[in-house]
């Protein structure tokens, strides 16, 4: 008989990567046609969500894999291998949307997803667990769980459930304009305004502003940043990006604005400054 702690778990590092790859046609197919569809708009910059997921999982193996799984999908993905860590992570920057497992070390993971519920009442909890029983899941989704999937799962069924969730939350895809200090964005229209004056942006510089802006003060790293620009599936060079953000960097001074607003985060990638610097 297999105990609970032992309960089999198939995400192994093979499982994982078999599973992107089964996941990856389907996904890249999605892409396309949301691309087609949504090319030129405001949502097309949102294409790649670049939502925060914060993964709540002590188990090294697993964690350092479905981070590794939800980057490469676009996500930002945050690691926590205990409650304590979760819930001052989900306090310093809230996610979006949790992925949380039950059987961690320091906190009851149902007295967790209740804090984890206060902490972030707008946040998606979906739990990721070896618990299979309908007690379990009643009581989970009773302490304020989104949704529940039990280990082992298969990595297309995770993603399309993250996509699902995420889909139906308001959220940077829905908006319409971006407006951080003087300067303001029409995702619309797709033009860019420093007060009065309108910057003269090629499309990419557009979008990139938009990603920068759209999560201004916060880190964006190099891959986050292709992914959500140029494409999903980047996995080459990015010394495209740097001649983009030097090129944005010099229209923005030529209407007055630093350099320094588009920061170079050494080792990570760039961060738009919610205050001009200085
Ligand atoms: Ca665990």
């Amino acid at each position: 008989m297999v105990s609970r702690a032992a309960a089999p778990l198939s995400i192994s590092r093979i499982s994982i990567c078999e599973a992107l790859t089964s996941d990856w046609h389907a996904y890249a197919r999605s892409v396309r046609c949301r691309r087609a569809v949504a090319d030129k708009t405001a949502s097309s910059i949102w294409s790649v969500n670049g939502s925060l997921i914060l993964l709540v999982e002590d188990d090294e193996d697993i964690g350092s894999e479905l981070i590794q799984a939800l980057t490469s999908h676009g996500y930002r993905a945050r690691l926590a291998s205990g409650g304590t860590e979760a819930l001052s992570a989900a306090t310093a920057e809230p996610p979006d949307l949790v992925l949380l497992d039950l059987g961690l070390p320091d906190i009851d993971g149902v007295v967790l997803c209740r804090r984890l519920r206060a902490a972030v009442p707008d946040g998606i909890i979906v739990v990721l667990t070896a618990r299979t029983s309908e007690f379990d899941v009643v009581v989970a989704l009773d302490a304020g769980a989104d949704d529940y999937l039990t280990k082992p799962f298969r990595l297309t069924e995770l993603m399309a459930r993250l996509r699902a969730h995420l889909r139906r939350r308001p959220g940077p895809q829905e908006r319409t304009c971006i407006e951080v200090g003087r300067l303001r964005l029409d995702l619309l229209a797709r033009r860019a305004y420093l007060g009065p004056e309108e910057l003269a942006l090629r499309p990419k510089e557009f979008d990139l502003l938009a990603v920068l802006t759209g999560s201004a003060g916060k880190v964006l790293t190099r891959n986050e940043l292709m992914a959500g620009v140029w494409d999903e599936t980047w996995f080459g060079s990015t010394k495209t990006l740097d001649v983009h953000v030097s090129s944005l960097r010099r229209k923005l001074m030529l209407h007055g604005e630093p350099a320094e607003r588009i920061s170079t985060v050494r080792g990570r990638g760039y961060r738009f400054e919610a205050e001009p610097a200085g």
